[in-house]
């Protein structure tokens, strides 16, 4: 059978195919440390399973408006005037079956055929796919170690033409866990609102910075509110990837279009979920709290141990769960030809499964994930330096 061009373009996911491959490794009985995750190693807080549980009871088996219940678009509404300082409407927000489902109807939505969109790297997986899905044309735009792996105007300048429609920002980033300042942020707004260039801020590790603080960009002012669609959801925040809630705010007409594109989709999001995330955005918040401090410390205490591994420099990261080195040296000095055949046989040789940079469009990085516990790190970069050591 022949498939359509459009999904012919896309390249699977380097994170599910070392995923795999460990998994397969497992199943064979083996010791496999797995550093790819990408979610939080902790339950759901008790409180939320139970409102879910409880709205079942109560009901909530049926669909609700394609773009989320009133009552989770109000929780939302509440957090993002407590949390970000950002006002938004009932009709500026949708909800999602995910920021990831979010940002496929944005880039749906506001997309044509050649519409060009910056994508800074290192970026996460889905973007690129995701832009290409809806027609767009992705524009790399350059960072390294030099700018903490963040994007700066000179090199946004460079690769600006009068196609560009788009520009995506994350921060807190997966891959690198660096974190946009306030004064960073500020200046790629004005730059934004001078070539009148929308900014998708993803913001779904808000809640995981260590060192700095998170600033939303649409809350400078009215002019980079009305092009920045900000998303977000509760999957990192609240350890809820399963749930599948996330959501998008912004202009109404390009909400509009975005929650018409579900209701022909998805439809809603899970009912249970929704009363779910009402009830993490509007009920305990000590979890966010104590979740962001066994995060820190893993950090603190991994960080020097990754740096003691022979060849390696890594920027301390400062939010999300990810540490980012780049690798090059340690490649040649173990003597192969490039990262992906080093992850490779780190897998096979020392059961430890990391996320070659590729993926996330900078090739001389590994993307460690300390959403696993103490012990399993520990093993993890042990196993690594010494693999290193028996190269060299
Ligand atoms: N954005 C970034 C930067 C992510 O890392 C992820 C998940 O890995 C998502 C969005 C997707 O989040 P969700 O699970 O809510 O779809």
């Amino acid at each position: 059978m022949e498939l359509s061009q459009r999904v012919q373009k896309l390249t699977p996911s380097t994170t599910l195919a070392i995923t795999a491959k460990a998994n397969e490794l497992k199943a064979s009985g083996k010791p496999v440390i797995g550093l790819a995750a990408g979610e939080p190693d902790f339950n759901t807080p008790q409180n939320i399973i139970d409102k879910a549980f409880e709205a079942v009871q109560n009901g909530a088996t049926k669909y609700t408006p394609s773009g989320g219940m009133k009552q989770l678009k109000e929780a939302i509404q509440k957090k993002l005037k407590d949390d970000n300082n950002l006002d938004y409407g009932l009709n500026e927000i949708m909800v999602a079956s995910g920021a990831k489902h979010a940002l496929y109807n944005l880039f749906q939505a506001l997309l044509d055929e050649g519409d060009e969109v910056i994508v800074p790297i290192p970026y996460w997986v889905s973007y690129p796919e995701q832009v290409i899905l809806a027609g767009g044309k992705v524009i790399y735009a350059d960072s390294d170690e030099t700018t903490e792996y963040k994007v700066t105007i000179d090199a946004l300048n460079k690769v600006k033409t009068d196609k560009t429609k788009a520009l995506v920002l994350t921060s807190p980033s997966n891959p690198s866990g660096m974190v946009y300042t306030k004064e960073e942020l500020q200046q790629i707004a004005d730059w934004a609102v001078e070539n009148n260039i929308v900014v998708v801020s993803d913001e779904i590790y808000e809640t995981l910075v260590y060192d700095g603080e998170h600033v939303s960009i649409a809350s400078f002012n009215d002019d980079i509110k009305a092009l920045t669609v900000v998303i977000n959801g509760v999957s990192k925040s609240h350890s809820m990837t399963g749930w599948r809630i996330g959501y998008a705010c912004g202009d109404a007409k390009l909400i509009k279009a975005m929650t018409d594109l579900s209701s022909h989709s998805t439809s809603n999001p899970t009912t249970p979920s929704q009363w779910a995330a009402v009830e993490a955005y509007n009920g305990d918040k000590t979890f966010l709290n104590e979740m962001n401090g066994i995060f820190k410390s893993r950090l603190d205490e991994i960080y020097p141990k990754l740096m003691e591994i022979p060849g390696i420099q890594c920027i301390k990261p400062k939010g999300a769960f990810y540490l980012y080195p780049n690798v090059s040296e340690t490649v040649k000095l173990c003597g192969y030809e490039n990262t992906e055949d080093f992850v490779t046989a780190l897998l096979e040789e020392k059961l430890v499964a990391v996320v070659p940079g590729s993926g996330f469009g900078s090739p001389n990085n590994i993307r460690l994930s300390y959403a696993t516990d103490l012990d399993s790190m520990h093993e993890a970069i042990k196993r690594i330096k010494e693999f290193v050591e028996e190269k060299m």
